[in-house]
């Protein structure tokens, strides 16, 4: 009995050190034992509180998230059980939130369908389509955040693309899944729960696009797909995630410093395409005349080269002859290339971009230069 009452004042006098050190408050005013959503709730308060500490699913009143539906695994089916050998594309936006109902613990949820592909089909016309809607639908003062539902083959493609478009702060999430909902132990639902809490979370405001997979949050500008078959499939390399989702609690450490949303300079209020620019992939051997022939059909190229961007001298040779912006980039995964580090003069380095990641910048900065200064000042912003 003794003993009991011992730790139990032990367990108060160590609650009443954890609130003092958080809080900055008096230790006198902080004498009454507070429970944790207490705490939290006095923090937000007096400002004093970081990042990661709110449960949006539980504390905040009712937020309002929209889900985009665009296709992909999230939306397949299949053979029962299965993970391989599915349609993707297929399930409705409708049927895939009813598919999840702790989303109504999260949200208010509408969904819009925007198109139902395999990711691989995605186009740019639908990009601008997307990226209008969502700069349209923000303005809208009850929509707290945007989800995207999409394929995981193209999604940081289209999570960098809108990065760069959209204008507005509030979260927008792209998720998606390696698994289709018909298969054995599913990821699609904890992605979709966790993308929506993301979304509907003050902790999100303001960081760019964001993809969240496998309880991870990740910036668009640094995600690549790193799996074929694993549901952990994306990473962001040795730039690293910048938090994590628990139990519809967000967590966020990290925050992208290049410009993106609100800051851009990139306008597709009024335009239909994007220019065109094509990424040749240099390897022993690779036939210089593809190079020719990519650049007499696009209005740009990104060369995917070995190590820091290099190629051979037959390459060398054409890249240096051409007239049209070219981006060089590396097929290695991490580290950057700078403009010390180019072979051609003509060219633009594309700093730690990927070679697909370049072309989206390409293609969007093609739209008011063509200017090799200009464009190099945008890949070292950007
Ligand atoms: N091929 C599918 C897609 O990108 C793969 C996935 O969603 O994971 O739409």
């Amino acid at each position: 009995m003794k003993k009991n009452i011992i730790i139990s004042f032990l367990i108060t006098l160590l609650m009443s050190f954890r609130i003092f050190g958080f809080s900055n408050v008096n230790a006198a005013e902080t004498a009454e034992v507070k429970t944790p959503k207490d705490t939290v709730g006095e923090l937000k308060e007096n400002g004093d509180i970081g990042t990661g500490t709110i449960d949006n699913a539980k504390q905040s009143e009712k937020k309002k998230v929209v889900i985009l539906a665009t296709g992909g695994t999230i939306a397949a089916s299949g053979d029962e059980g299965k993970t391989t050998g599915y349609d993707p594309g297929v399930i409705s936006a409708e049927e895939l939130i009813s598919s999840v109902p702790e989303l109504k613990d999260v949200a208010d949820i509408d969904a819009v369908q925007i198109c139902n592909l395999n990711s691989d089909d995605m186009t740019d016309e639908i990009w601008i389509e997307l990226a209008n809607k969502i700069n349209e639908m923000a303005k809208d003062p009850d929509i707290t955040g945007f989800v995207i539902t999409h394929g995981t083959d193209t999604m940081e493609e289209t999570a960098y693309f809108l990065n760069l478009t959209v204008k507005t702060d509030k979260p927008v999430v792209l998720t998606g899944s390696m698994r289709p909902p018909t298969s054995l132990s599913a990821d699609g639902p904890m992605n979709l729960y966790e993308a929506a809490s993301v979304a509907a979370s003050d902790e999100a405001y303001g960081k760019g696009v964001l993809i969240v997979l496998s309880d991870h949050i990740y910036s668009a500008r640094s995600v690549t797909k790193t799996s074929t078959y694993s549901v952990d499939a994306i990473s962001s390399g040795e730039m690293g995630s910048m938090g994590i989702v628990r139990d519809g609690r967000v967590f966020i450490y990290e925050e992208p410093v290049k410009l993106h949303t609100v800051s851009t300079e990139f306008d597709v209020s009024d335009i239909k395409e994007l220019p065109k620019v094509s990424i040749l992939y240099f390897c022993v051997d690779s036939d210089p005349g593809l190079l020719s022939y990519a650049a007499d059909n696009s209005d740009g190229l990104v060369i995917a080269g070995a190590g820091a961007g290099e190629f051979s001298e037959e390459y060398k040779e054409i890249i240096g002859s051409l007239s049209i912006p070219v981006v060089i980039s590396s097929r290695i995964d991490d580290g950057i290339i700078i403009p010390d580090n180019l072979l051609c003069e003509n060219t633009v380095a594309a700093d730690n971009l990927s070679p697909q990641k370049a072309a989206i910048l390409l293609r969007l900065s093609l739209l008011n230069t063509t200017d090799n200064e200009k464009l190099q000042k945008i890949f070292t912003s950007y």
